[in-house]
């Protein structure tokens, strides 16, 4: 859980089924690119758009605050698991599913409205944002920073969509961040790398090794808790 502090925070919102190398990059990246004093990172509880993970939330927690653990300028905010597991057993709960925005409304209570946020995402995500809950309030409650991704092109700005004109009217660059508390759209480079969470999932369920894919942590994790290896993989 990220405490109150100062400067710029980034926020790191993802499945993590499970976290891999190029998670790990882009948030060491926007730290160095966009000069934030902390990245935080949220596995998601129980993702809105996408299928049931396939490994539970407590195991995806907990791999992520492995690979973590003492790396200073990073964190693990629990919050969206806690709400989508049941304390005693971690098994799923029956709750609504997470969303950003209520994540980023309880960073924004936490962190008082003058801090910057700073929400990350990669240029697949920011590309599917409009199907997001209440999409158009995450811009009142945190800047947004697009990393880039191989095979995802950041196309938007060019049309004619909500998006564009979002993008358009709030694009700035990383000097900006820490003039306003939210409300920037920002695109930064990072090293390319062509790793995804599912492609590691089917490299484990072929019976294929992920090392250096995944950090060493979570690899020890997948091997000791027998994840991901049998053939419901996809
Ligand atoms: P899957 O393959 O299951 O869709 P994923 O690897 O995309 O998973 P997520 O946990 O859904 O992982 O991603 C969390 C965030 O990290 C998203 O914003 C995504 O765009 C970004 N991201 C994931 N992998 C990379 C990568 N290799 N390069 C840049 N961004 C990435």
């Amino acid at each position: 859980m990220s405490e109150p502090g100062a400067g710029l925070l980034g926020l790191f919102g993802g499945t993590f089924d499970p976290l891999h190398v190029g998670h790990l990059r882009l948030a060491l990246e926007a730290r160095e690119a966009l000069g934030l004093a902390e990245v935080c990172l949220i596995p998601a509880g129980k993702p809105a758009l996408r299928e049931t993970p396939q490994c539970a939330a407590a195991d995806r927690l907990a791999m992520v605050e492995r690979a973590l653990a003492e790396l200073p300028g990073f964190s693990v905010d629990a919050g969206e698991v806690l709400q989508a597991t049941v304390p005693a057993t971690g098994a799923a709960t029956s709750a609504a599913p997470s969303y950003t925005v209520d994540t980023l409304e309880r960073q924004r209570r936490l962190h008082g409205p003058q801090r910057p946020l700073v929400l990350l995402l990669g240029a697949d995500a920011f590309a599917r944002i409009e199907a997001w809950h209440r999409w158009r309030e995450l811009f009142g409650l945190a800047h947004v920073a697009v990393a880039t991704r191989p095979g995802h092109e950041l196309r938007v700005g060019a049309g004619a969509t909500a998006l564009d004109a979002e993008f358009t009217a709030r694009r700035g660059v990383a000097g900006d961040l820490a003039g306003a508390p939210a409300g920037r759209i920002v695109p930064f480079a990072i090293t390319a790398l062509e790793i995804s969470a599912s492609a590691v999932r089917r490299r484990l369920a072929g019976g294929l090794s992920v090392r250096y894919l995944v950090p060493e942590a979570v690899l020890d994790y997948i091997d000791s808790h027998q994840l991901y290896r049998t053939s419901h993989g996809h």
